[in-house]
């Protein structure tokens, strides 16, 4: 097996992933797909909305000039929703309308039934109305022609209500990268399978990245888990990259006998772009790319893996759905005492966050061994303390990757 040849830095490592990612093509995509998605265009108003002048309210539709207190209308007609009246309002004469019923020809103003003595062939006005009253003006909420959403804008449930009112079925997204999840390992059994037999364990890599992509919105698809054999691993990533936009494994991407992947994206044909970077935990991450498609070896401990996915897949996939504004939160945190860094390397550190008065308070979860999954549970951010055995003083400014965006709000 071979070792290292060369470990680069974090920074270094995410300018690598982030030059060799590009936003993937746009495409029209049915409204409610498109939740989550950046529109790939502006969006035109097509006309005005409302298109019609409407009623706010069930009541009558009468004449501002006649609605004194006390006057008593004939009703002609009348203007439910969808379905106009045939007849105007003539003087002392009223429809019957109900919300989002068209305003009738002659009429300029709108009673609410509470304001009268009720529904009938006839009513008496109890309260004076004036011209406009619970009119909805067609065109007050959008213009023909206005750019109602602007290129880039995260689709959400308030950007489909409006795309809707336009008549718009579908919208222009950049479209959803499609990941295949695939761990390695000879000892990994399916959780909920069976029970465990000596020296193994359940897959829960594959679990935590397929949450970690629908968490940033993109498409993925596990795999089973390949054995620590060249032939299955080759045919389950050569396999994954035919339709495959990101590949993530897990696991076997280190130094051992065992770990193969690295040799085999190799043999087909992934182009290297990095392999092993000077940070904790996940030094063995490879990262390379072929035809387009990137493929990411995270390490097979768990921690590991999730961190790196993290710090070099989430950023990828952002990216490629046009979506730059969703990085995740960085912001400055303390430490109450010193943190040191025998490690060598940066050390992405599982920290909970507590909001004092000197600002965000940062505290190790405890021990920080990658293969402890429940730690990953307590974390809210991931500190990233610099190399040097000196590490952090107390009270010194630290960079921290927020994990948990509620904590912070
Ligand atoms: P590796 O990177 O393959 O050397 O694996 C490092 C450690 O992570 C070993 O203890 C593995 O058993 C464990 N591991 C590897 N893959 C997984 C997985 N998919 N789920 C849980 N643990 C794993
Ligand atoms: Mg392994």
């Amino acid at each position: 097996m071979q070792l290292f040849e060369k470990l680069i830095e974090h920074p270094e490592a995410v300018r690598l992933v982030l030059e060799n990612t590009h936003r993937l093509p746009a495409e029209d995509v049915p409204l409610v797909e498109a939740q989550g998605l950046a529109l790939a265009e502006d969006l035109e108003a097509r006309f005005d909305s409302p298109p019609f002048d409407n009623s706010a309210v069930d009541g009558y539709a009468l004449r501002s000039a006649d609605a004194e207190a006390g006057r008593t209308f004939r009703v002609v007609d009348e203007a439910p929703a969808g379905r106009p009246a045939a007849k105007s309002v003539g003087e002392g004469e009223a429809i019957k309308i109900f919300t989002g019923g068209v305003i009738p020809e002659g009429s300029d103003a709108i009673v609410m039934v509470e304001n009268t003595s009720g529904w009938g062939e006839e009513f008496e006005l109890k309260k004076a109305a004036a011209a406009g009253q619970n009119v909805r003006g067609s065109g007050e909420d959008v213009r023909e022609g206005d750019v109602i959403l602007r290129a880039g804008t995260e689709v959400g449930p308030p950007e489909i209500a409006l795309a809707a009112t336009q008549g718009y079925g579908t919208l222009p997204v950049y479209r959803r990268p499609e990941v295949v999840v695939l761990s390695t390992g000879t000892e990994l059994v399916e959780p909920g399978e069976r029970e465990l037999e000596p020296g193994e364990i359940y897959d829960s890599n594959s679990f935590a990245v397929m949450a970690q992509v629908h968490e940033v919105g993109a498409r993925a698809r596990r795999v089973s888990a390949a054995s620590d054999d060249a032939a299955a691993i080759r045919d389950a990533v050569g396999e994954a990259l035919r339709t495959a936009d990101v590949v993530v494994t897990s696991g076997g991407v280190s130094v051992g006998e065992k770990d193969l992947v690295k040799g085999t994206m190799l043999e087909l044909g992934v182009e290297q772009l990095f392999w092993g970077v000077k940070f904790k935990p996940g030094k063995p991450l490879f990262f390379g790319m072929r035809d387009g498609a990137s493929v990411f070896g995270l390490p097979g401990n768990p921690v590991s893996a999730m961190v790196c996915f993290e710090l070099f897949v989430r950023p990828a996939l952002v990216k490629m759905m046009g979506r730059e504004d969703r990085g995740r939160p960085r912001i400055q945190v303390y430490f109450e005492e010193a943190v040191k860094n025998s490690f060598g390397r940066m050390h992405a550190m599982r920290v909970s966050l507590e909001q004092t008065e000197k600002g965000w308070l940062a505290r190790s979860v405890g021990a920080q061994g990658s293969g402890l999954v429940s730690s990953l549970t307590k974390a809210d951010a991931l500190a990233l303390i610099g190399p040097g055995s000196e590490g952090v003083r107390a009270g010194e400014p630290v960079e921290a990757i927020v994990l948990r965006e509620g904590v912070i709000l």
